[in-house]
């Protein structure tokens, strides 16, 4: 039987934000001691009340457009209980059924396979809201007894949980999700959307249906997935599992999974508490947040052009492939500077985005910098174009220029000037030089002449070199072609 894979993706996407969600301490403590990122509001102490975070909500707007979503005028926070260790109010603070936002979703653009055409999938949000992250707990075993370890600094780091649809029909497609979430909560500046630092955790809900089917079949919940391969690897893994399950005839069961990332399998974990148990109620300690529409529009001044809008106009505005338009809005100031280089380059975008792909991005890769953080400008870079185009330095040159732009900061014409590396296209010099070559290599000439055409390019090559690079290779070709004649 053929199968279509079902998929929903749960996420929980920490704000960057500098204070926690109701309290003063601050929301991100990666590299902090346990326990000394504490107040007593976060740990729940009797008699404490909770202050909301004005930027934890202007943050959750600001996903919550960018994920076209609705967001009512009025929503409200309600506890969520439940009793496990690391939760030391007894209940989480969350939202249930009046969240900060309503409906949304994302276009995934698919690239084209040998198997499919390209393709958008449409993942629709189920639900967006914001709430307290709890703490963390570990095992420990000292001395042959085990003990529980308990690190309350994350409880009450802000969060946004966003739920799909099951509208995911494979790994692919939820490997792509993620890829996308994670570049748009960039993209606005909501998260740093670190998975290693569990800025951006995700749990999987995954079943399989024959081809056709309208019914939904009984999924399992696959967790402790923290990199975009991961996510990949655990659903390819769990679909190939359900598939040889309806084979031998057993059902599946809803079981919750982990992902051991060490031996690439997953692990049946303690079967699950279903939502009733919650016992949601609101939160009787915080006011409705009232969402004003001047508030609204406070908040979204100068909302940005998001990627895959941008992807889509460099596609049809400059006319690139979409495999550079991938590129170039990977990142937003990686795609600012591609914009601002070709307004001050005015020739070919396609020209200007071979340049950015491989040059540019190598300095990149090699600094760690952000593309806005770079000495090379955008003018400097379209500047350095617009010499080898106008043939005053060749291509060769212009790589070596523009790392000495990137590490002096010097503007492209100040260094070809003070060193002198304009190209060499005067014929009598390249003439003097491609002579005392041809006089210096006999046996060479000798090889060229019974039809060795290929040490054409040793010749040039020999030219280059005593020219330091900056001969007009095209010129000393002619130049050669006419002397070994
Ligand atoms: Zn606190």
């Amino acid at each position: 039987m053929d199968y279509e894979v079902v998929i929903g993706l749960e996420t929980h996407i920490q704000l960057n934000t500098q204070t926690k969600i109701f309290c003063a301490c601050k929301a991100d403590s990666w590299n902090d001691a346990p326990n000394t990122n504490i107040c007593p509001v976060c740990t729940g102490m009797p008699g404490v009340l909770p202050v909301l975070n004005r930027t934890v909500v202007e943050k959750g707007v600001l996903l919550a457009v960018a994920m076209n979503a609705d967001t009512p005028p009025v929503s409200y926070f309600d506890r969520k209980n439940y009793f496990y260790p690391d939760l030391p109010k007894g209940f989480q603070i969350s939202q249930f059924d009046c969240s900060l936002a309503k409906g949304g979703w994302l276009d995934l653009p698919m690239p084209a396979t040998d198997k499919d055409p390209a393709y958008v999938r449409r993942v629709r949000i189920h639900k967006l809201h914001i709430e307290e992250d709890a703490g963390k707990t570990k095992n420990e075993s000292v001395g042959g007894y085990s003990r529980r370890l308990i690190d309350f600094n994350r409880c009450g780091v802000p969060l946004v949980e966003m739920v799909t649809e099951p509208d995911l029909r494979s790994a692919d497609e939820a490997a792509q999700y993620l890829t996308r979430l994670r570049q748009l909560l960039r993209w606005i500046g909501v998260s740093e959307a670190d998975m290693e630092k569990a800025h951006l955790r995700c749990d999987a809900n995954v079943s399989i249906r024959p081809v056709g089917a309208d019914y939904l079949n009984t999924k399992t919940e696959i967790k402790n997935v923290n990199s975009i391969e991961a996510v990949r690897a655990a659903i390819t893994k769990e679909v190939e599992r359900q598939k040889a399950e309806y084979a031998a005839g057993r059902k599946i069961e809803s079981w919750t999974l982990e992902w051991d990332e060490d031996s690439q399998s997953l692990k049946k974990m303690r079967s699950k508490e279903t939502e009733a148990d919650y016992r949601y109620f609101r939160e009787p300690d915080l006011l409705p947040v009232y969402l004003s529409d001047a508030w609204k529009a406070e908040i979204l001044a100068g909302f940005p052009e998001l990627p895959l809008a941008r992807r889509a106009r460099f596609i049809s505005a400059y006319g690139l492939p979409e495999y550079d338009a991938d590129i170039l809005t990977g990142e937003r100031s990686l795609s600012d500077y591609f914009e601002q280089a070709i307004a001050a380059y005015g020739g070919d975008p396609k020209r200007a985005s071979n340049w950015l792909l491989n040059d540019v991005m190598r300095l990149l890769n090699e600094s760690g910098l952000t593309a806005g953080e770079l000495k090379l400008t955008p003018a400097y870079l379209a500047k350095i174009i617009k010499l080898v185009d106008d043939g005053i330095i060749n291509t060769n040159t212009g790589k070596s220029l523009l790392e000495k732009v990137n590490r002096s900061g010097q503007s492209p014409d100040e260094i070809v000037e003070t060193e002198g590396l304009a190209k060499v296209s005067d014929d009598s010099a390249l003439r003097a030089v491609a002579e005392s070559i041809v006089a210096e290599n006999p046996k060479e000439v000798e090889s060229y002449k019974s039809g060795k055409v290929g040490l054409m390019g040793w010749f040039v090559g020999q030219l280059m070199r005593q020219m330091g690079g900056k001969a007009d290779a095209p010129k000393a070709r002619a130049i050669f072609e006419e002397l070994l004649q």
